[in-house]
């Protein structure tokens, strides 16, 4: 079972002989708001075997449903208060599509295909010069499209809010992890409220910060692109929606000007109000309701470029600041895209520094292991970030599930996990990564054919 100790400091903590176990009942209790989950795991539960995931992100939840519809026992530990808004539209592809169908319950599968956005006319990201004339369109990279996991979008949070439900007994919020310790048997998180907790395999999905990667691969450096970038939305009238290009309702469109700065679209209309979705298939789960809107974003050159004047400090500015760097940055362009700026929400505008994680050299595997962002953080170049974290989390829990059921030796199927993982996901990084990356014609063979 799990054992909560006072952690102290520098002390080395021995592990149990054994350290595989399942939660306390005190610990399954202390989160939980008591939804049943309908869709009850067909397998029971396959044995002590026990799961920690660091982070309850995108690929952490995911993770925790995938091994929870598996009957594999996990606790997620979560260092934010809640599911926080942590931004705005997400594209998603059918490689992230396949992960959830095989990870969430048939009801919350249903729930995120009918608040992701309507399909687009065009499965394509096309690029705009800043008169709105197209230079060329790229197809989305991931499984070919099929109507049951089609290419399209969604709201961040409505994403995790979706893949939170019936996992209030499993994920344990405001609790972060600080570091871990193993031995042959199982593996030991320090949490930073000076607890700990153990298990048969730690799994990082805590982000390109991740702690639990710095540890496991100290080496993995994070690479400052020196672009910054401006997120925001603006509410998506049918007036709004009439007065602009075609093309910014395609999967994604991109436009740039003589000045560097680079504008991206996407448009979110859900398929049906998510209010009325929820009722219909999750009524008891706190899922919010999302306005249709259009994600603008502005992607700034680094502040030595040519042609680019002053840029104020954008983590210490004012929404009215940086709407007016966003003003200025369109200046001149086709009226539509300046139009569209002006009805930018202000407070919706936040900065994010573009970083990416370089791809780490093969490492033998262990109990401990990565997904996501903590092992492959990568520029939004081509919307994947999120659907490869999908893609881990569901190829972990399959692996995961076959050692705790003992068909396998753990550590064997973290190292099968990690192969596939470093041959698929790694191609993507790179192309990602690339100064070619929004050039239509940029698409690496091996990105291609890891991804069918
Ligand atoms: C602006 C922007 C736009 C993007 N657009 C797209 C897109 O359109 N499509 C796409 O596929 N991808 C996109 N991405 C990438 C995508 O957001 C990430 O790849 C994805 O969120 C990764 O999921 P994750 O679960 O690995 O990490 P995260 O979503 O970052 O989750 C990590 C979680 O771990 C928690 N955490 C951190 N440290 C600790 C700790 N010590 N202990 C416990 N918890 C911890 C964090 O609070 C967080 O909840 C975009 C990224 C950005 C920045």
């Amino acid at each position: 079972m799990i054992i909560d100790v006072v952690y102290v400091q520098d002390s080395q903590i021995q592990l149990p002989r054994s350290c595989a176990g399942r939660q306390s009942d005190a610990e399954r209790g202390a989160n939980s708001s008591a939804e049943p989950v309908p869709d009850v795991p067909e397998e029971a539960n396959v044995s002590s075997f026990h799961v920690l995931i660091a982070g309850g992100g995108i690929g952490g939840l995911c993770l925790a449903q995938g091994l929870r519809k598996a009957g594999v026992s996990c606790t997620v530990y979560e260092s934010a208060p809640g599911v926080v808004l942590t931004g705005y539209r997400l594209h998603m592809n059918g490689a992230g599509g396949r992960a959830l169908q095989q990870c969430l319950p048939e009801h919350l599968f249903e729930l995120y295909m009918q608040t992701s956005r309507t399909t687009p006319r065009r499965e394509v990201m096309v690029i705009l010069d800043h008169q709105a004339r197209e230079l060329g369109s790229r197809p989305h990279i991931g499984p070919p499209n099929d109507p049951d996991r089609p290419h399209t979008a969604v709201n961040r949070r409505t994403l995790r809010q979706i893949m939170n439900v019936g996992l209030e007994d499993v994920v344990q919020f405001g609790r972060a992890v600080r570091a871990y310790e193993t031995d042959t048997d199982g593996v030991r998180v320090l949490l930073d409220d000076g607890t700990t907790a153990v298990g048969d395999v730690l799994v990082g999905a805590d982000g390109i910060n991740s702690v639990v990667r710095k540890q496991l691969l100290p080496d993995v450096s994070i690479v400052e692109t020196e672009t910054r970038a401006l997120y925001s939305i603006a509410p998506l009238t049918a007036e709004l929606a009439a007065g602009l290009p075609e093309a910014l309702f395609d999967g994604f469109a991109c436009a740039s000007g003589p000045n560097g700065a680079l504008f991206a679209y996407g448009a979110y209309q859900p398929r049906r109000p998510i209010a009325e979705a929820v009722a219909e298939l999750a009524p008891a789960a706190s899922i919010d309701p999302v306005d249709p809107y259009l994600m603008v974003n502005l992607g700034l050159p680094p502040a030595t470029a040519p042609n680019w004047g002053d840029v104020p400090d954008l983590w210490r500015s004012s929404a009215q600041t940086l709407h007016s760097v966003m003003r200025t940055a369109v200046e001149g362009w086709h009226p539509a895209l300046v139009g569209l700026v002006e009805h930018v929400d202000p407070t919706t505008i936040f900065p994010v520094a573009i970083r990416h994680l370089q791809p780490a050299d093969p490492w033998p595997a262990g109990r401990v292991t990565l997904i996501g962002d903590a092992v492959h953080a990568m520029p939004p170049s081509f919307g994947s970030g999120a659907n490869t974290a999908l893609r881990d989390a569901a190829a972990l829990s399959r692996v995961l599930a076959q050692a705790a059921r003992g068909d396998r030796p753990v550590v064997e199927a973290v190292a099968q996990y990690e192969s596939e993982m470093r041959a698929e996901v790694f191609p993507i990084l790179r192309a990602s990564a690339d100064p070619r990356a929004l050039d239509p014609n940029f698409l690496p063979d091996d990105v291609l054919a890891a991804n069918r």
